[in-house]
C-alpha cells in the first residue's frame, strides 16, 4: 500500500483584503504562477472555476475491467461527442439532444466512467461558430489531471521560425532566454527522458527514462539510417522520485496512463494540485478559492489598471470581486482570451489589454490525422512483454524543414507512438474468427504490434480567431466563444506528408503495414490551443511583451498559451510551465521594486 500524504487545508479566501496577486486558473499554468509568486513570498488568491474532486478516487488507476458495473463505461445517459458528429455538425454540439450529460471526444476513450467528473459537461459550457472538438477539464489542477504527458522543448527552430522561413512573426525570446527555466521545470517535476543532443529538440534534465520494446527498438535503428530518430517517451513523470515533494511518488510503471484518458493516482504523472499549488499551500501564502469562475478583470478608473477579479460562485450563484496588486490570467488559451475580451470597461473598450486588436487573434494548434498501424511479422507467437506498465512509447522529432526546404509547406510534425503488449491486446476486437484459434492468434499477435500518429504544426494566421458570441451564455450567464477558424493548404499538405513519410518508416524497418490514415481530424482534436495573445515586441501587432505583461495594463499577466507566438510542433506544457515560472519571477520583481 502507497503512502498518500492528504492535501493541506485550505485559507478562507478574505475578500475584503488586497492580495499580492490574483491567479485566476489552476492547471499548468496557474499552478506554476501560484508556486513561483508565493515562493517569492507574495500573498497570493488561486481563483478555480472547476470543484476540488478526490482524484485518487476518481482516477481509480488500479481498478481492473471486470470490477467495473460497466467495464469502466459512462452511463447510458451519457454521450461523447463522436468525430463524425464533430465534422458535420455545428457547435453548440449539444444543443437538442435527449442525452442527460454530453461530453467532448476524450470521453469516447476506453474507462470514461473515471473521467466523466473531470472533462466539462458541454450542456454547461456551449460554444458557437466553426466546427472545433474543445475539450475542457473544468477542476483543480485542469487538464493535467488527464494529460497525456509528453513533455518537450521547443528550440530556436520554433522560437525564430520568421528568421528561419520568413512566415508569421519570430518569438520576442530565444531558447537561452528560457533554457534556465525549462531546467527548473525539469528538476522541480520531475522528466523521464533520453539524451539525442538535437538542435530541433533540446534534451532536458532528465530522470530514468523509460524502456523501448523490441518493435520500437527496430524502428530506432531503421530511422537512424534514415537519420531520422525515434526516442523515448519523454514523459513529464518522475521516474526517479522527488525528495522535494511529499505529494508525489515515483512512477512504479503500473501503466493506467496507457488504459485510459490518463491521470496517476500516485501522482507519479505530473499534475497541477500535487506538483505545484499543494507545496504553494504549504508556504502559508496561498489562498485557494474553488467553484470560482472569474468573468471579469475589473479596473481602477482612476489609474486604467487592473483592480482584481470578478466571480461568480460555480456553486450558489453569488457574484463577488477580489482585489489584488496584479492580476495573473492563467485560464488556458481559449478562456483566458474569453476573459480578456469580456472585461470591457471605459479604459479598455475592446476588451483589457487588447488596444491592439489581436486578443482572441492569431489562434493555432496541431493538426492530427494521419496514423499509422504495423506488424512486426518476427514478434508473433514472441513472448510477450509488460508494455502497459509504462507512461508512454516513443516519439519522433520534426524531420521536415531543418535544413531543407519541403516544396509544399512550411514548418513540420513529429510523431507520437508504441508498440508492444497492452492490457487488451492490439487488434483483438477486429482479428476475424472465434474459439480457440481466434484467442491464439490474439495472443500470438498481441505484443507484435505498433503504431504512430502526427502532430503537425498549424499556422498562426490573423484571421484564425475566437470571439465573444452576442447572445449565446453559459450555464452562470456568461457569453461563450465563437469560433471563427479552420485549417488552411499549409496543414492539409503537411497531413499528406505525414501519411506518405508515416508509411515509408514502416516500410524502411520491415515492418507490416496494416492500416493507414492521410485523413485529417477535427480542428481542436490535439488538445494544444495557442497563441490568443501572442507575446512580442510591437504594441500593435501583439498583446503581451517578453514576460507575458500586458502592453496596455503594466499589472496584468497572461501566463498560458495564448501567449504563444507559433505553436511548434512539440506539445506546450512544458513550455507554458517555464514560461510561467519567468514571468512571475519578473512580476515579483516589479512588484518589489513599486513599479506595478
Ligand atoms: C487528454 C489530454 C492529453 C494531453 N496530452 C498532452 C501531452 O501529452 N503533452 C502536452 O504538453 N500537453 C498535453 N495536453 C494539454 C495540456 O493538458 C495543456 O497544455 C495544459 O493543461 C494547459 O495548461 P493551462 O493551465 O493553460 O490550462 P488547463 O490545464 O486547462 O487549466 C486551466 C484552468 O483554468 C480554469 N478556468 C477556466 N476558466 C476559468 C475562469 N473563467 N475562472 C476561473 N478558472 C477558470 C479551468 O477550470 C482549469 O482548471 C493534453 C490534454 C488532454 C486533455
Ligand atoms: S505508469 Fe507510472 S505515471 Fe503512469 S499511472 Fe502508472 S505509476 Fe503513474
Amino acid at each position: 500500500m502507497l503512502f498518500q500524504v492528504r492535501p493541506p487545508a485550505p485559507k478562507e479566501a478574505d475578500l475584503t483584503t488586497v492580495y499580492d496577486a490574483i491567479v485566476v486558473g489552476s492547471g499548468a499554468a496557474g499552478g506554476m504562477a501560484a508556486h513561483v509568486l508565493t515562493s517569492h513570498g507574495l500573498n497570493v488568491l488561486l481563483l478555480e472555476a472547476g470543484r476540488k474532486l478526490d482524484i485518487e478516487s476518481e482516477l481509480m488507476s488500479m481498478e481492473w475491467p471486470y470490477d467495473h458495473p460497466r467495464r469502466g463505461e459512462m452511463p447510458r445517459d451519457s454521450h461523447a461527442i463522436t468525430l463524425n458528429e464533430y465534422t458535420v455538425r455545428q457547435p453548440p454540439y449539444a444543443q437538442g439532444t435527449e442525452y442527460k450529460h454530453v461530453y467532448s471526444y476524450v470521453q469516447g476513450w476506453g474507462g470514461s466512467d473515471y473521467s466523466k467528473n473531470i472533462v466539462v459537461d458541454e450542456k454547461d459550457h456551449p460554444y458557437t461558430g466553426t466546427k472545433y472538438a474543445w475539450v475542457r477539464a473544468r477542476l483543480l489542477g485542469g487538464k493535467t489531471a488527464i494529460w497525456g504527458r509528453l513533455a518537450l522543448r521547443l528550440s530556436d527552430y520554433d522560437f525564430k521560425a520568421k528568421t528561419h522561413d520568413g512566415y508569421g512573426e519570430d518569438w520576442p525570446i530565444s531558447y537561452a532566454d528560457i533554457q534556465p527555466y525549462y531546467d527548473r521545470v525539469d528538476l522541480y517535476l520531475g522528466i523521464g527522458g533520453h539524451k539525442e543532443n538535437l538542435p530541433h529538440l533540446p534534451d532536458s534534465l532528465f530522470q530514468r527514462t523509460t524502456r523501448l520494446n523490441p518493435s520500437e527498438v527496430m524502428l530506432r535503428q531503421s530511422l537512424k539510417k534514415m537519420n531520422r530518430v525515434l526516442t523515448p517517451y519523454r514523459a513529464g513523470v518522475t521516474t526517479d522520485g522527488l525528495k522535494h515533494n511529499k505529494y508525489r511518488s515515483k512512477c512504479y510503471g503500473r501503466g493506467a496512463c496507457n488504459r485510459r484518458a490518463g491521470g496517476c493516482d500516485i501522482h507519479a504523472a505530473f499534475d497541477s494540485p500535487t506538483g505545484l499549488i499543494y507545496p504553494a499551500m504549504d508556504t502559508g501564502h496561498l489562498t485557494l478559492r474553488t467553484n470560482s469562475t472569474a468573468y471579469e478583470v475589473t479596473v481602477d478608473p482612476a489609474t486604467g489598471k487592473a483592480r482584481g477579479v470578478a466571480f461568480v460562485d460555480s456553486q450558489s450563484g453569488q457574484h463577488y470581486e477580489a482585489k489584488g496588486k496584479a492580476v495573473v490570467v492563467a485560464a488556458s488559451t481559449l478562456e483566458s482570451a474569453r476573459l480578456l475580451l469580456l472585461s470591457k470597461s471605459n479604459a479598455h473598450p475592446n476588451g483589457i489589454g487588447n488596444s491592439s486588436g489581436h486578443v482572441g487573434h492569431n489562434f493555432c494548434e496541431h493538426v492530427m490525422g494521419p496514423s499509422i498501424l504495423g506488424r512486426v511479422k518476427d514478434l508473433v507467437g514472441k513472448p510477450r512483454t509488460l508494455d502497459d506498465g509504462r507512461p508512454g512509447g516513443f516519439y519522433i522529432p520534426r524531420y521536415r524543414n531543418l535544413e531543407e526546404r519541403h516544396p509544399k509547406f512550411i514548418r513540420g510534425y513529429g510523431f507520437e507512438g508504441g508498440g508492444g503488449t497492452g492490457m487488451i491486446p492490439g487488434r483483438a476486437f477486429s482479428t476475424p474468427g472465434f474459439g480457440a484459434d481466434f484467442k491464439k492468434t490474439v495472443r500470438d499477435e498481441a505484443g507484435a504490434f505498433v503504431h504512430m500518429g502526427g502532430f503537425g504544426e498549424v499556422l498562426s494566421r490573423y484571421e484564425s480567431a475566437v470571439s465573444i458570441d452576442p447572445t449565446v451564455k453559459d450555464r452562470w450567464g456568461i457569453p461563450v466563444l465563437k469560433f471563427d477558424y479552420a485549417f488552411g493548404d499549409n496543414e492539409k499538405q503537411m497531413a499528406l506528408d505525414m501519411a506518405a513519410t508515416g508509411k515509408e518508416m514502416f516500410e524502411a524497418a520491415g515492418i507490416e503495414v496494416l492500416h493507414a490514415d492521410s485523413d485529417i481530424l477535427t480542428e481542436g482534436w490535439s488538445i494544444h490551443e495557442l497563441g490568443t495573445a501572442r507575446m512580442g515586441r510591437d504594441p500593435k501587432t501583439s498583446v503581451l511583451n517578453q514576460f507575458q505583461q500586458s502592453h496596455d495594463v503594466k499589472n496584468l499577466f497572461v501566463v498560458d498559451g495564448s501567449s504563444h507566438v507559433s505553436a511548434s510542433c512539440q506539445n506546450p506544457t512544458w513550455t507554458i510551465m517555464a514560461l510561467a515560472w519567468r514571468s512571475c519571477d519578473h512580476l515579483a520583481d516589479e512588484l518589489g521594486k513599486g513599479n506595478l
